[in-house]
């Protein structure tokens, strides 16, 4: 009876929520390096903000978010209408795939990536094609050899989650140039959750090559640097053609008014931004060092998190879950001796280690 797609399909194993553990064990702190959340929390401005709007929550919100469009339009130089917001990033993958794939279509995307690009191909009974990582990052001309006729879509994470390596600007535009030879009506979707976050001066902004007329479609979230993970809000950006199709399909309320609130009061406090980018940088600086005096291998990153070799990682999990650290094993995504781990405060960062290391 059931959708024949979803039988080899889990559902989404998120990070254990603090509280959860709390129950569990008694324990006073907890230090939750799961999620890739923003240690520092949500802006006070955006915590405001949400406490205005409370006097509202009984009228439905203005379904287009037309105020946190036009703020977003400003800074990012792009029309309203190439922008489309989301409960979540996540959301807007679902919205991108139901407006878009038919099954038999083909998806490519690398993998080990984000489990998401997966779930929604199953849904829509479109042919997943995972293309592995090399060397923990996108292997593009692989995924540029599977890009053919039946191609709708292709996923790139940059940086990619779990490994949090990045693709460069070069590979990016000689990936590009060969999706659009093989097929000009693929959409190659940009998924830069952690924008914010990344220094190498190689990064390229995916908008640059919306503007420059390749079908690109770039995604962001106010879920990671700007702290807002826990009311849902993420956006969109592509082309006018593509975004009137998914505001079709999008729901009509699908992002709430404290979310709008939030993320418009977020956007406009780039100093918290900056503060979180800065200590998260000096936070990931020590677990870089401290890792490399234990001898214990990571993959650098250019993102809040790191993927981190500890041998059996769900045992690893287990004991730092009993001294109430919070980190993800890697197994259901094929990498069984790696966890990742978040980077936290600096209490966070150090109880990790010291507990890391006890274990192993
Ligand atoms: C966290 C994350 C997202 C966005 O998540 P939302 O909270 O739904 O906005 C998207 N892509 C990747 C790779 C992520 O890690």
């Amino acid at each position: 009876m059931f959708k024949k797609s979803l039988s080899d399909l889990k559902p989404y194993p998120p990070g254990k929520p603090v509280e959860e553990l709390k129950r569990e064990l008694g324990l006073r702190k907890i230090y939750k390096m799961a999620s890739n959340e923003n240690f520092l929390g949500a802006s006070k401005k955006a915590i405001n903000a949400i406490k205005k709007e409370l006097k509202k929550i009984h009228f439905y919100p203005e379904g287009g978010a037309p105020l946190l469009k036009r703020a977003l339009s400003e800074k990012l130089s792009v029309k309203e209408t190439q922008l489309i917001l989301g409960n979540g990033t996540n959301e807007i993958i679902h919205i991108l795939g139901e407006t878009i794939l038919s099954p038999g279509d083909k998806v490519v995307y690398a993998w080990p990536s984000f489990i998401v690009y997966r779930i929604i191909s199953k849904i829509t009974e479109a042919e997943a094609v995972e293309v592995p990582l090399k060397n923990f990052a996108h292997d593009l001309d692989s995924m540029a050899k599977e890009v053919d006729r039946k191609t709708k879509l292709v996923f790139v994470c940059n940086p990619n989650n779990p490994t949090g390596t990045i693709v460069t600007k070069n590979q990016l535009a000689e990936f590009l140039e060969k999706v659009k030879d093989k097929n000009s009506d693929t959409i190659v979707a940009l998924d830069e959750a952690y924008f914010e976050y990344v220094q190498s001066p190689d990064y390229p902004d995916g908008l640059k090559f919306l503007r420059e007329g390749y079908n690109v479609f770039v995604l962001r979230t106010f879920s990671k640097a700007y702290g807002l993970a826990g009311v849902r809000i993420g956006y969109g950006i592509g082309n006018e053609k593509l975004i009137q199709e998914m505001e079709k399909v999008r729901q009509p309320f699908n992002t709430n008014r404290l979310a709008q609130a939030a993320a418009l009061a977020a956007l406009k406090d780039t100093k918290h931004v900056e503060k979180t980018v800065k200590k998260t940088l000096k936070g990931k600086a020590y677990l870089y060092q401290a890792l490399e005096r234990m001898n214990v291998q990571f993959i650098e990153s250019e993102t809040n998190f790191i993927l981190v070799k500890v041998g059996k990682a769900k045992e690893v999990f287990e004991k730092l879950l009993k001294k109430g650290v919070i980190v993800r094993p890697m197994d259901g995504y094929g990498l069984p001796e790696w966890i990742r781990v978040t980077v936290g405060s600096e209490s966070a960062n150090k109880t990790f280690i010291r507990e890391l290391e006890k274990i192993l």
